[in-house]
């Protein structure tokens, strides 16, 4: 490729991302990195990238991070085996300490890390930060184990019961980008731990976000959780559903489902799940191509121009074209 080449490629692309560039100023978009992109620093470093762009575009960003992996390994170490359920972490006393020790301590500061080493200026938070969120200890419920109905006690694991995005707000208007970890605590000060995209979705309804990403170690949402080639580029409630009951959702993307499906329900129009691989937030937000999966709450309610755009809006990246 010439240099001649490669600028005009190069302008085509700008003029490409203008339409969205204009949609998405101003508005707040909130990202969740899963825990396996935050324990490989070249993939941090590289979202931490992206994620100045976009704010350099006049987008307000929060970002949410997990901590499984890192979570579990560090338990591992210390002797105490993991368990999850339903893609959810069993907390025992032991559990939560590490994952304190783990979200609050190492997790968050290296996302902050990255952050620093791009510019961005940066603040880790958790939830148990000034009332941001407010959890309430799950009940021992009835889960399906292996396939027999079991009653499970998820000990130290918190459901939302509110959300007050005021730090968030405080610290985007004051230019910093909050970095959240995703514990809360409930009224008496007890520390719970909660699925990171469960925050992340709470937070994106509070903050009345444009979009939801997760950014995940999987490309996006698969038809078989084995192969990757069978990414789906588009769906809606309805056909997220069918996927969790047909089971090719399963695990971690469980928490995802339930977490997508808040979010749609309750006002933020768009949900992206995307892989960890170079450039893929930009590409999912500014092309139309896209990199992973939109999830849109009813496809019927996409405009006619999106509709006209997308066929039977089995033309995914047609969908995309027209509304990001
Ligand atoms: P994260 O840190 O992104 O939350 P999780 O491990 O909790 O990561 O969830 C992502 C995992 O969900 C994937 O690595 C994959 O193993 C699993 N998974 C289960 N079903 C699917 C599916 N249909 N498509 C993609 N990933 C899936
Ligand atoms: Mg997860």
């Amino acid at each position: 490729m010439t240099f001649a080449d490669d600028r005009s490629a190069t302008m085509d692309s700008l003029k490409r991302a203008l339409p969205y560039v204009r949609l998405f100023k101003g508005k707040t978009f909130v990202v969740k990195i899963g825990g396996a992109p935050c324990s490989e620093p070249s993939l941090l470093r590289d979202l931490a990238e992206q994620l100045s762009v976009v704010r350099e575009l006049g987008v307000h960003v929060v970002l949410v991070h997990g901590g499984g992996p890192q979570t579990s390994l560090l338990s591992r170490k210390l002797g105490i085996e993991p368990r999850m359920i339903e893609g959810r972490r069993v907390t025992d006393a032991a559990a939560l300490e590490v994952a304190v020790m783990t979200m609050n301590g190492a997790v968050n500061t290296n996302v902050l890390a990255a952050c620093r080493a791009v510019g961005l200026q940066a603040v880790g938070v958790s939830g148990v930060d000034a009332g941001m969120v407010k959890a309430r200890r799950r009940a021992p419920r009835s889960v399906i184990v292996d396939g027999t109905p079991t009653m499970v006690d998820f000990g130290h694991v918190g459901d939302v019961d509110a959300v007050d995005p005021t730090l968030l707000e405080k610290l985007m208007a004051a230019g910093y980008l909050p970095v959240v970890s995703p514990l809360a605590a409930d009224d008496a000060g007890n520390v719970l731990n909660i699925n990171a995209d469960t925050v992340a979705a709470s937070l994106a309804r509070a903050l009345r976000a444009e979009k939801l990403v997760f950014v995940s170690d999987v490309p996006g949402i698969l038809e078989d959780k084995g192969d990757p080639s069978s990414l789906i580029s588009c769906t809606d409630l309805r056909g997220l559903e069918e996927l969790v009951d047909n089971g090719s959702v399963a695990s971690g993307m469980l928490p995802k489902a339930s977490a997508i499906r808040m979010a749609l329900e309750q006002g933020v129009a768009r949900v992206h799940v995307i892989g960890s691989q170079r450039a893929s937030l930009l590409t999912e937000i500014f092309t139309n191509e896209g990199s992973g999966t939109l999830i849109v709450r009813d496809r019927r309610d996409l405009s006619p121009a999106e509709k006209a755009a997308s066929g039977e809006l089995g033309a995914t990246e047609n969908a995309k074209a027209a509304g990001g």
